[in-house]
């Protein structure tokens, strides 16, 4: 930094009413980490904007003083994403928490990042509308959008990238600009929307987001189907996508996983693989699709399946799997979450999942297996002792051999929880040559290196 953080400071303070820049000791914590084991760093100050301009104007200061910035939704990212290792200013985007717009007859709202996906499915209830993006926690949609974000209802939806039509971006030198319009499709120009979402913070700070949203479907039908084995939940699955059942939600849950969902939401769902299922539609369709896909899991060994029509149930089920990280968190007081998060094409998943568990078994690592198995992406979840350099070492090795695994099957290091610093070691591996057109496109519009520096690409 060539300024002092009193200079840096008294900056902020020109820009920014008093109360919204902070030094306070117990704020600079909470910003110093995110929901996983890579190890905290505090940032130097901490701002709280509540328009586009103030954030210009932050984004001024920081160019001419060569300041790092961490902009900050909710801080639930998992591969350091949010921690500020150069220290600087970290920008949390909690004051910005306004739905601006709701654009019923175009199936489009406009937001501030900081807005959660239950803040706006709240609001969008009113409409008879909802947003698709869910990940386990409620997440802002600036940060959502920055990482790209899933859910269980990507298999389906699609992911952050489909959702977005717009971004207000503010560029490392305070200029602000929108990536795209409010229009179903455009040929016009690069697709800077696709560049934005997933940039990590380290491209612009989103200040407004246009997104897609949905109907309420006129039908929901959730179930739960029990298998002997993992192998056999999965290949289910893969033959539900390939005879073509217009499924939502598609999520495995192993046997070991099934026991901390039990223990932590207090249900007594039988402790086996476990497919969490979700179909959309009319109430005639549907039951044709449910007939044909209860044939299928029957021909992989299907041991048990029950259905919830009734909301709270179905909303109990939901609930439960979208708290499973919290549950392991719990149930391993003192430890910390490493959760690996592999993509596959659909045809290498069983394969895929079968060669993490064997791997587990012989590092000797108890972890659970979760995923979105309808979009190839599943995560294993471990609980490391972070006192034990032997418990990180091992935990690490494992992820890196699933990592590899999937990349010589043409998938990817992350399917949806992003780079940070986590996944940095695999960009050139999984990139190659397309990493150098990254580094470009960073020094670009970041000359200074000033935004979320060291995440997604190592600075020279
Ligand atoms: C229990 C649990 C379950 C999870 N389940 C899922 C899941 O199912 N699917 C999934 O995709 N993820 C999941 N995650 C990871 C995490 O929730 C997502 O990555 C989420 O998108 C992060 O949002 P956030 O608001 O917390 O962002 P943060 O963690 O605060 O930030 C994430 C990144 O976005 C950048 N950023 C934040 N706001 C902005 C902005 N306004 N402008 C520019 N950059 C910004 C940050 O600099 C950082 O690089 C889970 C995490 C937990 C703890």
């Amino acid at each position: 930094m060539n300024t002092t953080i009193e200079e840096l400071i008294t900056a902020l303070r020109n820009v920014l009413p008093e109360n919204q820049v902070t030094i306070n000791q117990t704020i600079l914590e909470q910003h110093s980490r995110d929901e996983s084991y890579h190890p905290p760093s505090l940032p130097d100050v901490v701002v709280f904007p509540t328009t586009t301009k103030e954030v210009s104007n932050i984004m001024k200061i920081a160019n001419k003083y060569k300041v790092p910035v961490v902009p900050f939704g909710r801080g639930s990212s998992l591969e350091g994403h949010v921690i500020p290792y150069n220290g600087g200013i970290t920008i949390d985007f909690s004051l910005m928490n306004k739905v601006l717009e709701i654009r019923e007859n175009d199936f489009l709202v406009r937001v501030q990042p900081g807005v959660t996906r239950s803040q706006l499915n709240k609001e969008l209830k009113k409409y008879g509308l909802f947003f698709s993006v869910d990940p386990g926690a409620d997440a802002t949609l600036g940060g959502m959008a920055a990482t790209n974000a899933s859910g269980t209802t990507s298999v389906k939806y699609g992911g952050m990238r489909d959702q977005v039509r717009d971004l207000e971006v503010v560029l490392a030198d305070g200029t602000v600009i929108h990536t795209g319009n409010l229009a179903a499709k455009s040929s016009s120009g690069y697709h800077l929307n696709g560049l934005f979402v997933g940039s990590e913070g380290t491209l612009g700070c989103i200040t407004e987001l246009t997104l897609r949203v949905y109907g309420i479907p006129e039908y929901i039908l959730a179930a739960r189907a029990s298998f002997p084995s993992v192998n056999d939940a999965v290949k289910a699955v893969v033959s539900i996508l390939q005879a073509g059942i217009p499924i939502a939600r598609v999520e495995l849950v192993d046997e070991h996983s099934m026991k901390q969902v039990n223990m932590y939401s207090k249900t007594d769902y039988k402790e086996k693989p476990t497919l969490f299922l979700e179909f959309h539609g009319n109430e005639v369709g549907l039951k044709q699709d449910v007939e044909f896909m209860k044939e299928i899991v029957a021909n992989h060994n299907c041991e048990s399946i029950e259905f919830e029509t009734d909301n709270a149930k179905r909303n109990q089920l939901w609930e439960a799997r979208h708290n499973l990280a919290y549950a392991y968190v719990r149930g391993y007081p003192g430890r910390k979450l490493m959760v690996t998060d592999v993509c596959l094409p659909i045809s290498e998943l069983a394969g895929a999942i079968e060669h993490a568990r064997d791997a587990l078994n012989s590092l000797g690592l108890t972890g659970g297996i979760v995923g979105h198995v309808g979009d190839g992406n599943f995560h294993v979840l471990l609980m490391i002792d972070m006192n034990d350099p032997n418990d990180i070492k091992r935990a690490e090795e494992f992820n890196e051999t699933i990592v590899m695994y999937s990349l010589e099957r043409g998938g990817t290091c992350t399917g949806e929880h992003g780079v940070g610093v986590g996944k940095q070691k695999y960009q050139e591996k999984e990139h190659g040559k397309a990493l150098l057109v990254m580094e470009k496109i960073k020094q670009a519009l970041d000359p200074n290196m000033i935004l979320n520096p060291n995440k997604i690409l190592k600075m020279k």
